[in-house]
């Protein structure tokens, strides 16, 4: 397989460069942004660009908008990525309309437009050619620094590609993709995954995929459950897929002949229900009572965990190890978050969620590096292609 097209390796010189960014940020009901790690991620990229004297026309989709709507459009992205840059940033009143173009069309060396969000155009998750030629109409050079969405052919993700003879991916893709390459090629020893959340179908591709280059796995959260009832624990209430159970099986029966150690929780939060009115008590596994469903992982788990994490060189973090967003099942994830933060260990936490957890332990500084795309991080780790990523392959550096 060639090598990604780093923008080092192009030509930038006084161009007008379209760069796919991903500003979907989580805002509060007024709009207040209550996270800029994916507006801050992406400013190396930027600058870059300015520095090689380039024009630049950024573009990002915002959460999911039916229609055109004043909750989902861009300007308070701009006005935060503009105070971040202590620099002015032209906001353009549509997609690729009248008002785009013309700003588009006047933009000077040095100064940087804002267009709406992508989604406003139906066409962008359609992967609309139409609509990927009149962004390409706008610009000379494609730059894809939008890791969270590279896992999806949208119009600005992948049929852009098509209609740009320049392309290459910004500093930001590169890295995520240097991380997960090199986690799965040359990771230190021992190397541990620590894998939760819902399901253990979000994850068994990720999960199958690694279990030959671990040395350790945790697993907690929900998908624990399968794995627990696999293992014959009766798991009340808790969160199960039966389908599931025989595949569950056949990964611990896998784990021993390759010599890989398994970890499940020995006791576990549990509640009557999910909501944070519950009483809660602490068990150990073998004794979730009926009614019951387990939604964290109780403090002998934590202890347990921590001492399997202790000699780790390698760490890989995906999916909280309870119902983090109900503070009273909230403590394993965060307790997990202080362990990694703590740890020695080159640490690579997994987007989304685990990413949330991290933040809200205060641990974000000390993680090695934390992935801005939850869903692409983890088709990454399963080894696919991502859709995104593949256009920009040619002869460019070596990754
Ligand atoms: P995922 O998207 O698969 O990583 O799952 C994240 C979700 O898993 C979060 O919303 C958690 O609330 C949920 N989760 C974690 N542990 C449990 C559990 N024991 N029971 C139910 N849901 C859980």
């Amino acid at each position: 397989m060639s090598e990604i097209i780093s923008i080092k390796d192009i030509d930038l010189a006084k161009k007008k460069v379209f760069i796919r960014c991903d500003f979907n940020v989580p805002q509060d009901d007024f709009l207040n942004i209550t996270d800029d790690r994916r507006i801050r991620s992406a400013i190396p990229t930027i600058r870059y660009c300015l520095d090689n004297g380039c024009s630049v026309i950024l573009s990002s989709h915002l959460g999911r908008p039916d229609a055109i709507s004043s909750k989902f459009s861009l300007e308070p992205i701009a006005k935060r990525l503009s105070r971040l840059m202590s620099k002015e940033i032209l906001m353009a009143k549509d997609v690729v309309g009248e008002d785009a173009k013309k700003k588009a069309q006047n933009l000077q060396a040095g100064e940087i437009l804002m267009l709406e969000n992508l989604r406003f155009e139906r066409g962008e998750i359609k992967n609309d050619e139409a609509l990927a030629r009149e962004f390409a109409a706008l610009a000379e050079i494609y730059i894809n620094d939008a890791f969270g969405v590279c896992h999806r052919a949208h119009a600005s993700v992948e049929a852009i590609t098509r209609f740009f003879e320049i392309k290459a991916a910004g500093f930001l893709l590169l890295k995520e993709i240097k991380f997960a390459n090199n986690l799965l090629k040359h990771p230190a020893r021992p190397f541990v995954a620590v894998v939760g959340g819902s399901k253990v179908s979000g994850k068994l591709q990720a999960l199958i995929n690694l279990l030959p280059k671990v040395d350790k796995l945790i697993i907690g959260g929900g998908m624990a459950f399968t794995f627990l009832k696999a293992q014959g624990f009766d798991i009340g209430d808790s969160l199960l897929e039966e389908n599931l159970i025989d595949e569950a099986q056949a990964i611990l029966s896998r784990a021993k002949e390759l010599g890989v150690k398994i970890y499940l929780p020995v006791d576990v939060a549990v509640a009557r229900t999910c909501t944070s009115e519950a009483l809660m008590s602490y068990v150990p596994t073998q004794e979730i009572p009926n009614g019951f469903m387990g939604l964290d992982i109780g403090p002998a788990s934590g202890k347990l965990f921590r001492e399997v994490l202790a000699d780790a060189q390698t760490i890989w973090w995906n999916g909280p190890m309870g119902v983090f967003e109900i503070e009273k099942f909230a403590k394993g994830s965060l307790k997990m978050a202080h362990f990694i933060g703590d740890s020695n260990a080159t640490t690579i936490i997994g987007g989304g969620d685990t990413a949330d957890v991290v933040a809200r332990s205060g641990e974000a500084d000390e993680m090695t590096f934390i992935s801005t795309g939850g869903g692409a991080s983890l088709e990454l780790i399963e080894g696919k292609e991502l859709p995104g990523v593949k256009p920009l392959r040619g002869d460019g550096e070596r990754l």
